[in-house]
């Protein structure tokens, strides 16, 4: 391929400007890209739609030292995860077991704004921009979308869980739904003084039949905090549409507030307010492969794991990491691809593995809680989770 300082990098669109594209495009500049131009269809402010994510402190720190993250985001530690069960009338409930749980707990907003400030300005960030074919051909890739048809030497994939560029390069390879979906919220945590004993640094998992909801603070913003939560349980004979909650999920979400939540965690969710509630519809793809010819794919285009797996954005992250990791030990555009996936999809394909098996866990095929003790969790939990990977993997370059 002709010309970059690298010489592996041409001119590359980049499809999707969340978490992953925004990377992507800061990576493809330091490496020397003569033309970068990310497409994102959203047109309204990305920051203003997300809540929390955590991120393990070890991965926090190889992403810091890789430049994809930085240390200036504000965040909420998290030290120890305590799993309560409803006990009579106490706030909380029970704690039947605790483990440490080193992570940085981050709002998505302010992590996704500060890799948008990263994107140099020769990049061109396009936002109502929609990509809806590209034809990849051996000179180069053919993009349609917003802006008409234009050529690219490469095109790079970040454009999620649908990624269009994963069904060109995978026909016939779509996602699986997890059969359950998640109901999202964050609560000024102002608006729940008084109602609970609450130590800093917990993340609380409150556990039920059938169910769990993660608990954890997220910086606001605005020097103050919000109490982001993520409950995960089936709705019999019903699939979330969309992000808004139809009759089936809210009822369902009133019977676990009302009767399977210790009444802290349920005045947590009624304090959020129901128009601030959502849905994410979960599910478990991964490609075969992550790069063919002048397609490469990153972050949830390539992999989709449950969230269980608490490793969404770092796997996103890492993904960019090896690209750039790729892209400088190789003299082409093909063997810097070949080196990304055969040391990325190996991994997205365990992700994807422990996802389910957190999900099965978890949700489908919950344990009897109430008769749990610390060593009993402890060790049920090594048997789901013991071979790695909670909180993402090691990041090898
Ligand atoms: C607005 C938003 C808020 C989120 N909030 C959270 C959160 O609070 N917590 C959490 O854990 N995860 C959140 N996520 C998901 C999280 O970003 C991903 O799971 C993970 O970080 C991997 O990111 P990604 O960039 O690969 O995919 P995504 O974040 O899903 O981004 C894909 C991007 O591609 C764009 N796109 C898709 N198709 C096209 C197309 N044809 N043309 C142009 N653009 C296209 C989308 O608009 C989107 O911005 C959020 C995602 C988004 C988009």
């Amino acid at each position: 391929m002709a010309g970059g300082t690298s010489g592996a990098v041409d001119s590359v669109a980049v499809i999707g400007g969340s978490i992953a594209g925004c990377a992507a495009a800061v990576v493809l500049h330091r490496a020397g890209a003569r033309r970068v131009v990310v497409h994102e269809r959203a047109t309204a402010e990305l920051a203003d739609r997300g809540v929390g994510v955590a991120v393990h402190t070890e991965r926090c720190a190889e992403l810091l030292a890789a430049g994809l993250l930085d240390e200036a985001v504000p965040w909420e530690p998290m030290r120890v995860r305590h799993w309560y069960v409803r006990d009579g009338s106490s706030a909380l409930g029970r704690v039947v077991g605790s483990q440490p749980l080193p992570f940085r707990a981050y709002g998505w907003g302010h992590l996704w704004q500060a890799l948008r400030a990263r994107v140099p300005r020769e990049v061109e960030f396009r936002t109502g921009s929609v990509v809806r074919a590209i034809a990849a051909g051996p000179d180069g890739v053919a993009v349609r979308g917003t802006g008409g048809e234009e050529r690219y030497a490469a095109v790079v994939g970040a454009d999620g869980h649908a990624s269009l560029v994963r069904d060109h390069l995978h026909p016939g390879l779509t996602p699986s739904p997890a059969g359950y979906p998640a109901w999202r919220g964050a609560c000024p945590e102002e608006r729940l003084r008084g109602l609970g004993d609450r130590a800093d640094g917990v993340c609380a998992y409150v556990v039920f039949d059938g169910g769990h909801m993660v608990v954890y603070r997220i910086p606001d913003g605005r020097g103050g905090r919000l109490v982001n939560w993520v409950l995960y349980a089936t709705v019999p004979g019903a699939m979330a549409a969309s992000r808004t909650l139809d009759a089936a999920h809210r009822e369902r979400l009133d019977e676990i507030t009302d009767e399977l939540l210790p009444p802290f965690w349920g005045e947590l969710i009624r304090r959020t307010g129901p128009d601030s509630v959502f849905l994410q519809r979960l599910y478990d793809v991964t490609a075969p492969r992550y790069s063919s010819g002048r397609l490469l794919l990153l972050g949830d285009a390539a992999t989709v794991a449950r969230p269980h797996t608490g490793a969404g954005a770092v796997k996103a992250l890492q993904d960019v990491a090896v690209l750039e990791s790729s892209l400088a030990g190789a003299g082409s555009w093909a063997s810097a691809a070949g080196a990304y996936d055969a040391a990325r999809a190996p991994v997205g394909r365990a992700m994807t593995a422990l996802g389910r098996r957190l999900g099965r866990g978890l949700v489908e095929a919950t344990p009897a809680w109430r008769a749990q003790d610390g060593a009993a969790l402890d060790s049920w939990w090594e048997e789901l989770a013991g071979q790695g990977g909670f909180g993402g993997r090691e990041l090898a370059r």
